[in-house]
């Protein structure tokens, strides 16, 4: 297949639908965790989870960028702008998560702090460029899919002598998460989560590759299929996952050929290798801290790091009472366990990242409305019913 229309083929889908129902042993669930949010979206998009058996359950995972910051780092960025006069700036979605006191980014630039959207490192260069008297702070968040772009920025502002250019990284890493997981008491010791296995990221793996995931498919016996983010793809996937469980299997194997090998892309690891260094530990929002997960700037570009130019204490923060995104992250709870789901919660009033983000969970349930059951009289629909998922 060559066209993206091709992989949102009816036809297809109903056969794989059938192939499915086939494979699935009607005497067990299958409890198929998606790492990542656009395969969150594409589920609920295409209504995915209908054309599966009802013993085949999709939990969703914490891969969504923006949702898993905590909120203590968007309090360091509002602090970094409003106490250093300086231009911040970070992707659209980033602006509206909800930070500590129900203050935002885009409710600090309403208050007069220079806090500026961009769609990519190259446009924050630029404006440090423009206003050399202003110190530019570029809020770098994501999985390895966008570490590549900030580590070429750090270079290209070290190579042209910018002065006036810091980046505040939060970059995370994918392989450390997935890891946590597995090792939570949830997943562990009280059965909370039932995972059996993995849909693995696709751009993520199309930068570090499968061979990451190798380590804990063998480890925690838990079966990793890197997926791609169109609806085909994640039923071929699932079937490869159902597969891999009937016969006893726990490995990793590729859907996603068309765009992952198993090393990955090296120009852009090595380039991410020479600016970034492994962080000891980093929180994540609903996994607390996690070892070894996050990336930090290495010494010799300390310049450029805003870590180091400016102050960034460490601060705890907590989310709005009564949102349930750190449950929701670690696949412990549904959107619509959460009371304010649909209420006080949506994507024009968001309490917490997970109906911010396009790649968040709530979001995806408000966005596609399959939790909603309409409730027709007399041919017109009349009220809209929330219904668990
Ligand atoms: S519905 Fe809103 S408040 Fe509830 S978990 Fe989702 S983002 Fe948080």
């Amino acid at each position: 297949m060559k066209y993206v229309d091709e992989f949102r083929d009816g036809k297809l889908a109903r056969k794989l639908s059938k192939a499915i129902a086939q494979e699935a042993d009607d005497n067990r669930t299958y409890n198929l965790m998606e790492f990542c949010g656009g395969h969150t979206h594409a589920i609920f998009r295409y209504g995915v989870q209908d054309l599966m058996p009802e013993n085949v359950k999709f939990v969703h995972g914490p891969g969504c960028p923006v949702c898993v910051l905590p909120i203590g780092r968007i309090d360091n960025a509002i602090a970094l702008v409003e106490d250093n006069d300086a231009i911040l700036c970070t992707y659209g979605d980033m602006m509206r998560v909800p930070a500590s006191g129900r203050k935002s980014l885009l409710k600090a630039k309403a208050a007069g702090a220079d806090v500026r959207m961009v769609y990519s490192t190259q446009d924050a260069l630029k404006l440090a460029r423009e206003f050399p008297d202003k110190e530019v702070i570029f809020f770098a968040i994501g999985f390895e899919t966008t570490t590549p772009p900030t580590a070429v920025a750090i270079k290209q502002a070290q190579a042209q002598g910018l002065k006036n250019f810091t980046v505040f990284c939060n970059h995370v890493l994918t392989p450390a998460a997935i890891q946590h997981i597995l090792q939570s008491p949830e997943v562990r010791e009280m059965g909370a989560v039932s995972i059996d296995g993995f849909f693995g990221p696709s751009h993520v793996s199309s930068v570090i590759g499968t061979e990451p995931y190798e380590f804990f498919a063998e480890e925690f016996q838990r079966p990793v299929v890197i997926a791609g983010f169109e609806p085909l793809d994640v039923m071929q996937s699932a079937l490869m996952l159902i597969s891999q469980l009937n016969e006893g299997r726990s490995e990793v194997e590729n859907e996603y050929t068309r765009v992952v090998t198993r090393e990955g892309n090296l120009k852009a690891q090595a380039l991410v290798a020479e600016v970034f260094e492994l962080r000891r530990e980093f929180e994540w929002r609903g996994l607390g801290m996690v070892p070894y997960s996050a990336l930090s700037i290495k010494e010799e570009f300390a310049e450029f790091d805003a870590e180091v130019r400016f102050s960034v204490p460490k601060i705890v923060a907590y989310d709005v009472k009564g949102c349930e995104c750190p449950s929701i992250l670690r696949g412990v709870k549904k959107p619509t366990d959460c009371k304010l789901f649909g209420t006080v919660c949506t994507p024009e009033n968001p309490m917490g990242s997970c109906m911010v983000s396009s790649e968040g969970a709530c979001a995806a349930y408000w966005s596609y409305g399959r939790f909603r059951q309409p409730d027709v009289k007399g041919g017109k629909v009349i009220k809209i019913e929330k219904e668990a998922a």
